[in-house]
């Protein structure tokens, strides 16, 4: 299977893994791509924040993980056109420990995605805030990783750490993981900090950071409790308007490098 499957992933929680992935992938379905999320995560916020939670159908991510259901099984239709889901559901939280005792535990999403029969152009993994089993299946299963990261001070004590995660992701678990790219959430311009951190990274990570900068926007936060993406809820808002200027450049870094512009991040940590 040739289609990018990127991980939005950051150990971090709360750094806008979720609003990115569902408001990115709603983006490029609006654009034309055909989209797959899949929610790894057992807090099933993608799948609620798409409207999703409860009419999920079995099977979910975790029968599909655990169970080996074939994925074309679990995929649901969102209400944007081209853009479908695997739902994940809180009951998923046991998979973690479940997945132990199976064998070639860290492969399993891969070979449910080997099996996959619809074509997407884009397969999206919103990953838990932790590096977990459910993570771990969504780095092998991943050809790149997308990094959400908050502007805020914490952010740049995690740099160091985050360069450190991607080559020990790298090494140990996926040889061929690209950086599809570094987007920076929640940034909110009135505050010196944030421009701080975004220099911060822009001298750290030039060649991965993805602009525009997506701004802290109010918006952005009440969506998912109306199971929207933000290009439904409030269409002409700042928010959306970031998040579709995000998904053209995106797609068109994708396209022009197969998968992500780098092998392993860039800058000294
Ligand atoms: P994660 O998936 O990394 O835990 P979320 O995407 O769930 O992070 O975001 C954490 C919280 O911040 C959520 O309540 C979300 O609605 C809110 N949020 C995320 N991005 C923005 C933004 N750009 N502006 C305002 N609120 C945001
Ligand atoms: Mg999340």
């Amino acid at each position: 299977m040739s289609t990018p499957v990127i991980a939005v992933a950051n150990q971090k929680g709360g750094v806008g893994k979720t609003t990115t992935t569902i408001n990115l992938g709603a983006c490029l379905a609006e654009m034309g791509r055909r989209v797959l999320i899949i929610d790894c995560d057992p807090q099933a916020n993608a799948t609620s924040g798409l409207g999703l939670k409860g009419s999920a159908p079995s099977p979910n991510i975790y029968d599909v993980v655990v169970l080996g259901h074939p994925i074309d099984e679990a995929i649901v239709p969102s209400a944007v056109p081209q853009l479908d889901v695997v739902p994940s559901d809180i009951s998923v939280a046991g998979s973690e420990i479940e997945l132990v005792d199976l064998p070639l535990r860290e492969k399993r999403l891969s070979y449910a995605l080997d099996g996959l029969d619809r074509d997407y152009d884009y397969i999206l993994l919103d990953c838990p805030p932790s590096l977990g089993l459910l993570t771990v299946n969504a780095i092998v299963a991943a050809t790149s990783l997308l990094i959400p990261i908050q502007c805020e001070f914490y952010a740049l004590e995690g740099l160091g750490l985050l360069t450190h995660t991607i080559s020990l992701l790298q090494r140990r678990l996926n040889p061929n993981l690209k950086i599809a790219g570094i987007v920076m959430t929640l940034f909110d311009a009135r505050l010196v900090l944030a421009q701080q951190v975004v220099e911060e990274v822009r001298s750290r990570f030039a060649a991965e950071l993805l602009l525009p900068l997506i701004p802290r926007n109010v918006r952005l936060s009440e969506a998912p409790s109306y199971g929207m993406p933000i290009i439904l809820y409030h269409p002409s808002c700042r928010g959306a308007t970031a998040y579709r200027e995000l998904a053209v450049n995106f797609d068109r870094r994708l396209r022009n490098a197969g998968d992500g512009p780098t092998a392993t991040v860039g800058g000294s940590v």
